[in-house]
């Protein structure tokens, strides 16, 4: 009895020490579990097939670590998401306040060309383009002329004229007012740059075409071209601007119809000369011959022909000084620093020209003009540009009283 009793709590001791074994084995393995969790690695905890106080236990950690994860993962996601928000704020204000600058830079800006010089320098330090370039439509809106570049690289080998209608980068942007980009034919090409064509719209129309060319690392993305539009945009604004005070300043200044001088600016001109002490001046009025007759014969538009043509004529042979339009067929050219001998040639050279010059009407008839001119010399003939202007005048009226196409000088004052 004694033995079966000691059997019984042999086995009953192998039991407990097996049951106990596994407990053991399970709780190292919970523990192992927890402190690989806490050590940053993740590791499966394997089944347990107990349905005991040890295997809740096991479950609820379990649980736990999965709601943890899930919150963790929850959380690296929303910084994530705020790093990158405050990246393009940051990205956003640095465009909103470079755009600052530049509104400020250019829209001051009054001469087009120093305006296209500005917006390129802004273009090469925002974008860090290699080579930037502006073209811009020529009045007859025929074709793009360039008009300015700059760049950190060796000068591209660019074209300086391109037909509006050409199948060209530039011309595609300006006809369809649209950016336009061959970054993706230069990555097939293997090439390491591509362009960026960028329009500059009027109010009305094309102005011209911004043009950056940008390494193809750098990404020619969206957001470049989005920010280089409101650039173009600004460009745009700026240049039409200075286009009409530069119209404006040329109005008030020239003569619209021969496109020289006018009489306000001669005058201005004549008395800034005579302010600053000049030695001799020599000055000529010149008058086409019987005009009134050939406006007469062949009508206005003819007689505007012959204006300009003359006009044109007189400023290509003009070795210095100024053109101006006196009033109707009448013209004054000054010569500063020109002796009365050195302007009579001119004057005569010029005489000379007009009458050999091929003047023909639309209808192919030639017409045959003549001037007649007067000349006085500063100081011989006065000591005041208006007497200077009135002597040279007396001339004129001797020429066409002693015949016309020809040129006549002013007297001699007692003092000159
Ligand atoms: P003269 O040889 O004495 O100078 O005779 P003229 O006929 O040239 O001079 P006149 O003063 O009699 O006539 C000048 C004409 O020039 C009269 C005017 O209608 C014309 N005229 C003035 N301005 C313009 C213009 O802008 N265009 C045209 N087509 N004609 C003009
Ligand atoms: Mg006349
Ligand atoms: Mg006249």
């Amino acid at each position: 009895m004694v033995y079966i009793i000691l059997i019984l709590l042999g086995v009953l001791n192998i039991v407990l020490f097996i049951r106990n074994r596994s407990f053991v084995v399970r709780i190292v393995e919970l523990k192992n579990w927890v402190n690989k969790i806490l050590s940053g690695s993740s590791l499966e905890l394997p089944p347990d097939p107990h349905h005991d106080d040890l295997a809740e236990l096991r479950q609820s950690f379990v649980t736990m670590y999965t709601r943890m994860e899930e919150s963790r993962r929850d959380m690296e996601m929303n910084y994530q998401k705020l790093q990158l928000s405050s990246l393009t704020l940051e990205e956003k204000y640095a465009q909103a306040y470079t755009l600052q600058l530049i509104q400020e830079e250019i829209a001051r800006e009054l001469d087009s060309n120093q305006l296209m010089k500005k917006t390129l320098d802004i273009l090469l330090g925002v974008f860090g383009s290699k080579w930037c370039t502006i073209y811009m439509v020529n009045e007859q809106k025929s074709v793009l002329e360039l008009k300015a570049n700059s760049g950190f690289a060796a000068a591209p080998v660019y074209d300086k004229i391109i037909p509006v209608d050409a199948d060209h980068l530039v011309a595609r942007a300006c006809r369809e007012r649209m950016v336009f980009t061959d970054a993706d034919e230069a990555m097939a090409q293997g090439k390491t740059s591509g362009n960026i064509a960028i329009p500059l719209s009027g109010r009305h129309n094309c102005l011209g075409v911004m043009v950056m060319e940008n390494e193809l690392v750098r990404i020619i993305n969206q957001d470049l071209i989005d920010f280089a539009k409101l650039i173009a945009q600004e460009l745009s604004l700026s240049l039409e601007n200075a286009y009409l005070y530069d119209k404006m300043r040329r109005m008030a200044t020239h003569d619209a119809l021969t496109g020289v001088y006018n009489r306000m600016y001669l005058m201005n001109y004549i008395s800034e000369l005579f302010a600053s002490r000049p030695q001799i001046v020599s000055v000529i009025i010149f008058d086409l011959d019987h005009f009134k007759a050939i406006n007469d014969r062949y009508g206005h538009l003819v007689g505007d022909m012959v204006l300009k043509e003359t006009a044109q004529l007189a400023s290509e042979m003009l070795p210095t000084g100024i053109l101006a339009r006196y009033g109707g067929e009448e013209f004054v050219v000054v010569l500063p620093e020109v002796s009365a001998d050195e302007a009579f040639d001119f004057a005569e050279k010029l005489r000379y020209a007009v009458f050999e010059h091929p003047y023909q009407t639309d209808d192919g008839r030639w017409i045959v003009v003549t001037l007649s001119g007067g000349l006085a010399g500063y100081p011989e003939s006065s000591d005041s540009f208006e007497g200077l202007l009135q002597k040279a005048d007396e001339a004129l009226y001797n020429a066409k009283n002693s015949g016309r196409n020809r040129i006549c000088r002013a007297e001699k004052t007692a003092k000159g």
